[in-house]
């Protein structure tokens, strides 16, 4: 039983009804379901009447109770239930390929095309000259051969389901041999040894972690082999005293014992990223120049399309895969092939793709461009400081590929340092964080770390009046 106080507490507390007859929530009752506002109501006072009983003697329960600051409270609920759950952020952090941040930005002409063929019927699995039932695989597989020079490919919803797909249809109960260096575990659980035993294959680990011979391999092949894989070990390196077998030698041993050779590349690049600094990162063509009989690779890393999984190859096998029943589970939807269709095409030129490809276009930035870009963004951020509340500063620093890419390269950029003495680094981060749009930066040094490489030049209007907001909200509570 509550004590009194409790009690002439509770009993304090508005009704629902009475809430309802609130100026401000009768007019947001005039623009919202009724459902939402009084779900909205529900949670304000549930909330309070959880804090009376868990804490009957704390005295803010009375500046809690009026009417003013609870309809206050009402409609932050109701603006936030209201609100999508899935938003536009700006990516502050400098990491290109960012997988909690929706990791690729689709270049505009992957945005007109989604917006051309989803808006209406299309011919997404219907075969225009026989003017009869066609395959939706038929869309992105010329353009795929033309750019890597496979002979066969075939798009699924991800990568993790590309491997999957391949390992299953190539390898069911029988033995797949990966070197014991590329036992890779990827962020979202996905680790080289559980697609494996998903797919039905049987891992044979050759080799040691840091040193893997041909002749390990040679070892590892019997009459359950099924065929030789390479992971591209996206994440980390192995340094030092190491030996790997190149695609080409793998597939050289595959091919002399009848086997299939096969290489699961991660990110996938199409175009060379070293005048960019960027070193070491193979592309497609190279491996399936090399001899690779199947290549998988992500839609979104560094080819900087739609989320998919590409798997391009030898016919024979991508058409296996093809008939696999997994396939139908597994398959992609028409938003995914006219992005992915536009953004392949962008590659046949392979400077405007750099460009007009987000990813790309990020990943080329000079310093000198991105100097220049800091500077305007500090200046904006002056601008909003009309207090001189904020030591504003721009510095050199280092971006990150992101996406398992290139994992210990690091590229030079320019941050914009945001700190203030009276506010507070973490402050000033939550405040970013919690405007809308979010802006989402790191915190460095004690400073609050603003990369611009990943920030769009659209968006610098957007940061600027998060500091203004934030400004005007510390300048209300001093
Ligand atoms: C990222 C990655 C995957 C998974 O690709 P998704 O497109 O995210 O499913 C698989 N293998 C490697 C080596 C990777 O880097």
């Amino acid at each position: 039983m509550a004590n009194p106080v409790t009690q002439e507490l509770l009993r304090r507390l508005p009704s629902v009804d009475a809430l309802l007859q609130a100026k401000a929530v009768q007019e947001a009752l005039a623009v919202q379901p009724r459902r939402l506002v009084l779900e909205s109501i529900r949670q304000v006072l549930d909330a309070l009447r959880k804090r009376i009983l868990e804490n009957p003697e704390n005295a803010a329960h009375e500046s809690d109770l009026d009417p003013q600051l609870l309809v206050g409270r009402i409609l932050e609920r109701l603006e936030s239930l209201g609100s999508h759950t899935l938003m536009p952020v700006v990516n502050a952090t400098g990491i290109v390929v960012h997988t909690n941040l929706g990791r690729s930005l689709l270049a505009a002409e992957a945005m007109e095309r989604l917006q051309l063929l989803c808006a209406g019927y299309n011919n997404l699995e219907y075969d225009l000259g026989e003017g009869r039932r066609g395959s939706r695989y038929v869309h992105a597989e010329a353009i795929l051969c033309e750019l890597t020079g496979a002979k066969a490919a075939l798009v699924v919803n991800n990568n993790a389901a590309a491997v999957l797909l391949v390992l299953n249809t190539l390898a069911n109960g029988r033995e797949v041999v990966v070197s014991r260096g590329q036992l890779v575990e990827i962020g979202g659980s996905f680790r080289i040894p559980d697609v494996m035993r998903s797919s039905g294959a049987v891992l044979k680990e050759v080799g040691t972690t840091n040193r893997t011979h041909p002749k390990d391999y040679e070892a590892g092949i019997c009459g359950d082999t099924a065929l030789l894989m390479k992971v591209h070990t996206s994440n980390y390196r192995i340094v030092g005293f190491t030996t790997g077998v190149g695609m080409e030698e793998m597939a050289a041993i595959a091919h002399r014992h009848g086997l299939p050779a096969i290489e699961d590349l991660g990110s996938g690049s199409f175009v060379d990223l070293s005048p960019f600094g960027l070193k070491g990162e193979p592309t497609v063509q190279d491996s399936v120049r090399a001899g690779a009989d199947a290549v998988t690779f992500s839609g979104d890393k560094l080819l900087g399309g739609p989320q998919a999984g590409i798997i391009v190859g030898a016919r024979e096998i991508v058409d296996r895969c093809k008939q696999n029943p997994l396939t139908r589970a597994l398959r992609v939807d028409k938003m995914t092939l006219a992005a992915l269709e536009a953004t392949l095409r962008l590659y046949r030129d392979e400077r405007g793709a750099i460009r007009q490809i987000p990813t790309l276009r990020m990943l080329a930035a000079t310093p000198t461009e991105l100097e220049e870009r800091a500077r305007s963004l500090a200046s904006q951020i002056q601008q909003a400081d009309r207090d001189r509340l904020l030591d504003v500063q721009v510095l050199p620093g280092f971006s990150q590929v992101g996406g398992g890419a290139l994992p210990e390269q690091d590229i030079e950029t320019r941050v914009v340092a945001v700190r203030s003495e009276s506010i507070g680094t973490q402050k000033i981060e939550a405040a970013l964080r919690s405007n809308t749009p979010p802006v989402i930066g790191r915190i460095e040094f004690d400073r609050c770390l603003l990369d611009v490489r990943t920030i769009q030049p659209d968006e610098f209007v957007a940061i600027r009046e998060a500091f203004e907001r934030m400004l005007a909200g510390t300048a209300g509570s001093r």
